[in-house]
């Protein structure tokens, strides 16, 4: 076992002996391999160096109650990057490949996923990129498929402070742009707003909708779910956020096990301060509660207060985190047991 001090661990890259790698040349995807190198060595003008042609994903192995290893809705990690790759005219790693190389690299790994009630999980990083030498703006003709897995600490320690926001005056994606796929690019694209958000006090920045200005769309890298006063469960529609599968976990969970309403619609900036609870969501911390958002010195705060989430989102988070952990029976096919 290696020696690692699971309850103090943080989000921060931890080297593991193996990760899994597939080559595409030829117009098609080698048989992938594990690897003991963690290093890439790739051309200096590679297509990912210079125009960026790069997907990635992100999901988390879990240690069970009863010592199982499992990931949570991986199949759907492997169908949105399918989706992101298209948009990026990057060819597609099989869906089925991908499960493979979670389950393969997880295993060969298997040390290195916490223990069940530290709070920590595995990591799994999926991402793929144009390797070939690209000058002339076009995709390239090789890729890598890489995926590494890094242990990481429970996203709150000592349990979920609610966050501040900003209204952000910069965009994050453009409508019909590349918003709803999960590219680098979007978040070199934040990284100037939020770097400004921190100096200014504020934990993350809300995104409005490019065009106009008046619908809600998301961070940086989560979905914002919202509830009304009567405990209905409302979240942004729009084809510039990305599809979070948390979001969308957390809907099932409120419609099928708390028996919640549930409405997927675009949000009018407007509304926001007549809900009752706010939160933003994705696979790193499950739901961030969200105390307050500041716009533009106009503060809107929910009734839910900063010390402690709302009562609705604080059990969101317990079933969601329930089903993950093995402790609350799954829907059908949510969970993968790596063997
Ligand atoms: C990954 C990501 C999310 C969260 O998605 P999950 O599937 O829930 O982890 C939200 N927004 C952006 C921009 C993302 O890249």
């Amino acid at each position: 076992m290696p020696n690692i001090d699971w309850k103090n661990l943080g989000f921060a890259y931890i080297k593991t002996p193996y990760r899994y790698i597939s080559d595409y040349k030829d117009g098609r995807w080698d048989e992938g391999r594990l690897s003991e190198d963690d290093k890439v060595v790739i051309t200096e003008c590679a297509g990912v160096l210079q125009y960026s042609q790069s997907v990635f994903e992100g999901l988390k192995a879990y240690r069970t109650k009863d010592g199982r290893i499992v990931t949570f809705r991986a199949d759907l990690n492997a169908e949105r990057m399918v989706n992101s790759a298209k948009k990026l005219e990057i060819p597609p790693f099989p869906a089925e490949r991908f499960l493979e190389a979670v389950d393969m690299t997880v295993k060969a790994n298997e040390d290195y996923v916490p223990p069940y009630g530290t709070g920590a999980t595995l990591y799994i990083r999926p991402y793929v990129f144009g390797s070939n030498a690209v000058i002339g703006v076009k995709p390239a003709d090789e890729y890598q498929f890489r995926l590494f897995v890094t242990p990481v600490g429970p996203y709150f320690k000592g349990g979920a402070v609610p966050i501040t926001l900003r209204v952000c005056d910069l965009d994050r994606a453009a409508p019909h742009g590349t918003g709803n796929i999960k590219a680098g690019l979007n978040y070199a694209m934040s990284l100037q707003a939020i770097v400004e958000a921190h100096r200014l006090g504020f934990d993350e920045n809300m995104y409005l909708d490019a065009a106009q200005r008046k619908y809600v769309e998301e961070t940086g890298g989560a979905n914002f779910i919202f509830v009304k006063e009567d405990g209905t469960i409302v979240t942004p529609l729009s084809d510039s956020i990305l599809p979070s599968i948390t979001r969308r976990s957390i809907c099932y969970v409120a419609e099928h096990y708390l028996g919640l309403k549930v409405e997927h619609r675009p949000v009018p900036f407007e509304e926001v301060p007549t809900f009752a609870e706010c939160g933003v969501c994705g696979t790193a911390a499950v739901i961030s509660p969200v105390g307050a958002i500041n716009d533009h010195g106009n503060i809107i705060k929910f009734p839910s207060g900063m010390d402690k989430p709302g009562k609705i989102t604080q059990k969101l988070y317990e079933t969601l985190c329930g089903i993950q952990y093995g402790e609350i029976e799954a829907p059908e096919g949510w969970i993968r047991e790596i063997k």
